[in-house]
C-alpha cells in the first residue's frame, strides 16, 4: 500500500484554511489593483483552496501513489499489449526538434519530421504487407473507420451501392461493429466455430452481394491464429467483399505473418500496443492504416510525398481528389509516431520478430500455470494471449471472475481484462507480453491460483475483496454514465468520494 495509507486523502478544498498561502508576488506596485478597471475585477475572492506549497505538493504526489503504472507492477490486461515502454522513446519524443514543431510549419522547415513519418510509414509496410500506410488515425477504432470509410470510397466508386452489410465474427472487439455502424453499414454477427475460430460454413452463407467488407481480427481475440484464413479471404473476394484486418493483435505476429501477402486489403495497426507508447489512461494513442493497391487511391490525406530529390512534403488540399480526406488534425499524433520510429529502429526486423516469439512463449508459459486452477477453453497453442475461465470455481463456492479480480488488486496485481471475449462464460483474458521475467509471470500465476485455493476454503474473503485498496467496489455503471467529476462541499461528510 502507498504512503497514503488505506483511505483516500481529503481533497484540497477540505485542507484548506483561510489566510494560509505560499507564493509570494515579489514587489507588487501598490497601486495594482488600481491599474485593473474595475468592470474587470471580482466582487468577491475565488473559492480557490488556500494552502502552503508542501501541502499541495505532497496532496498530488501522494495522489500519484495511487496510480497502478506498467512502471510499477506487471500488468496483464488481455488485448491492450501493456508492454513496458523503452524509456529511450520519451527521449526521443521530447527532442525539441519534434517535440516543439509547430503542426502548421511550412513543409521547409518540417523536414526531419516529415522523413521520419515517411520512414515509418515504409516500415509499417513493409511490416504488414501493404502497399501503403497512412499515420493519420489517432488510435485504433480510428484506424477501422478510416480503413471502412475507404471500402465505402471503392464499392461507391464501382456504383455498388446495395453493399451495405459489414459482417464481424462474434469474438471481435466493440469497436469493431460501431465502426460499421457509425459508417452507415449493418453488422451481421458470425458465430465462433468450437475450435474458437471463425465458423466457416455460417461465414460463407453470411457472404453475399451484400456483404461489403468482413472484419477479422487475426490472431483473435482469443489469442488463436486463424487457421482458416487462407479460405476466408478466399470467399471473401469471390464475393466481391474486402477484408479487413484489426491489428490490434500484431504483437503476436511480427516478422511471421504478413497480412497484406495474405491477401487483406486493409488494417490498422495500434502503435501504442504493438510498437511501444505509454498507454491506458485514455491515451493519446495513433492507428496508421496500411492498404493494398485496392484501397490505394482512398487514402486519407494529406500523405507525405518523397520527391526525385529527396526533398519531402505534404499532399496540397485537393490534389487527390479520390481521398476520402482528413480525419483529424495534422498528419497523426506525431509523439506516439516517433516513440513507434524509435521502437522500430532500435529492434530491427530480427528483434520484431523475437518480440513476437517471446510475447506467445510468456503467453504459452502463463496459459500452462494458470491452467493449473482455472479452466482454459481452448487449451491449445496460443499467440500472445489467452483466455482463462472461472465459470467451474462459481459453480462450486459462487465466486465470480469481477471477484478474482477485486481480490488480484490486494495480491499487488492489476486484474486481467475480464468479461471479454464475451463468448467466453467468466473470462479472464490475460496478455504477459514479452517485456516480463519468468520471475513476475510465475508470482501472477501463484497469485491467481492462491485466490482458486481461498474461493474453495474462504469464499467470503474474495467476494468481499480488495481489502487494502483505498476504494472497494465502485458502481462502474453509475460512474461511466453519470462521473462525477467536479468537488462540491459535502456537508457532515468526511471523505470526499464515499465506497
Ligand atoms: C485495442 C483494440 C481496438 C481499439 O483500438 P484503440 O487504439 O483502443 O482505439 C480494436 N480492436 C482490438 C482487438 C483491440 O484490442
Amino acid at each position: 500500500m502507498s504512503v497514503v495509507g488505506e483511505k483516500l486523502q481529503p481533497t484540497l478544498f477540505e485542507r484548506s484554511r483561510p489566510g494560509r498561502g505560499g507564493g509570494k508576488i515579489p514587489h507588487p506596485p501598490k497601486d495594482a489593483l488600481d491599474r485593473i478597471p474595475s468592470a474587470a475585477r471580482r466582487a468577491t475572492p475565488p473559492a480557490l483552496p488556500e494552502l502552503n506549497e508542501p501541502e499541495v505538493v505532497r496532496h498530488y504526489v501522494n495522489l500519484s501513489h495511487l496510480n497502478y503504472a506498467i512502471d510499477t507492477g506487471f500488468y496483464p490486461l488481455g488485448s491492450c499489449t501493456m508492454k513496458f515502454n523503452p524509456k529511450l522513446n520519451e527521449w526521443a519524443a521530447r527532442l525539441p526538434g519534434f517535440a516543439s514543431l509547430h503542426p502548421l510549419a511550412p513543409d521547409e522547415i518540417a523536414q526531419g519530421t516529415l522523413q521520419l513519418l515517411w520512414e515509418l510509414e515504409g516500415a509499417l509496410a513493409e511490416i504488414s504487407g501493404m502497399r501503403a500506410v497512412t499515420l493519420q488515425p489517432a488510435a485504433g477504432a480510428q484506424g477501422e473507420l478510416s480503413g471502412i470509410l475507404m471500402i465505402r470510397a471503392h464499392h461507391r466508386s464501382r456504383g455498388e451501392t446495395e453493399r451495405d452489410e459489414v459482417l464481424v465474427p462474434d469474438s471481435s472487439h466493440g469497436t469493431n461493429p460501431a465502426t460499421a455502424s457509425m459508417a452507415g453499414f449493418r453488422t451481421i454477427t458470425i458465430p465462433s466455430a468450437p475450435d474458437g475460430g471463425v465458423d466457416l460454413d455460417a461465414f460463407r452463407s453470411a457472404l453475399g452481394p451484400r456483404t461489403a467488407a468482413v472484419m477479422i481480427t487475426n490472431p483473435s481475440t482469443l489469442g488463436l491464429f486463424e487457421k482458416r484464413i487462407g479460405d476466408l479471404l478466399d470467399a471473401v473476394h469471390e464475393a466481391g467483399a474486402l477484408a479487413y484486418m484489426d491489428g490490434a493483435n500484431l504483437n503476436a505476429i511480427l516478422g511471421r505473418f504478413k497480412p497484406g501477402e495474405a491477401g487483406f486489403d486493409v488494417m490498422h495497426f495500434n502503435v501504442h500496443k504493438t510498437f511501444s507508447t505509454p498507454h491506458g489512461g485514455g491515451g493519446p494513442g495513433a492507428g496508421p492504416v496500411g492498404v493494398g493497391d485496392t484501397l490505394l487511391p482512398y487514402l486519407p490525406t494529406p500523405r507525405v510525398l518523397r520527391a526525385d530529390d529527396g526533398t519531402f512534403r505534404l499532399e496540397r488540399p485537393g490534389e487527390r481528389p479520390t481521398s476520402i480526406g482528413r480525419l483529424r488534425s495534422f498528419v497523426g499524433n506525431t509523439g506516439v509516431l516517433v516513440r513507434a520510429y524509435a521502437y522500430i529502429r532500435a529492434h530491427g526486423a530480427a528483434g520484431l520478430r523475437e518480440v513476437s516469439d517471446d510475447a506467445v512463449l510468456a503467453a504459452n508459459y502463463l496459459r500452462k500455470r494458470v491452467g493449473e486452477a482455472y479452466e482454459i477453453p481452448f487449451d491449445r497453442h496460443c499467440k500472445h494471449e489467452f483466455v482463462a475461465s472461472a465459470a467451474g470455481l462459481k459453480k462450486r463456492t459462487g465466486v465470480r471472475t469481477l471477484d478474482i479480480a477485486k481480490r488480484l488488486i490486494d495480491k499487488g496485481f492489476h486484474p486481467p481484462t475480464i468479461y471479454f471475449p464475451l463468448t467466453v462464460e467468466e473470462g479472464m483474458l490475460i496478455e504477459p507480453t514479452e517485456t516480463e521475467s519468468v520471475e513476475t509471470l510465475d508470482a501472477f500465476a501463484d497469485a491467481l491460483i492462491s485466490i482458486a485455493a481461498e474461493a474453495e476454503s474462504d469464499p467470503d474473503l474474495v467476494t468481499s475483496a480488495p481489502h487494502t485498496a483505498p476504494v472497494g467496489r465502485l458502481d462502474e455503471a453509475t460512474a461511466a454514465r453519470q462521473p462525477n467529476l467536479r468537488w462540491r462541499p459535502m456537508a457532515g461528510a468526511e471523505m470526499p468520494c464515499p465506497d
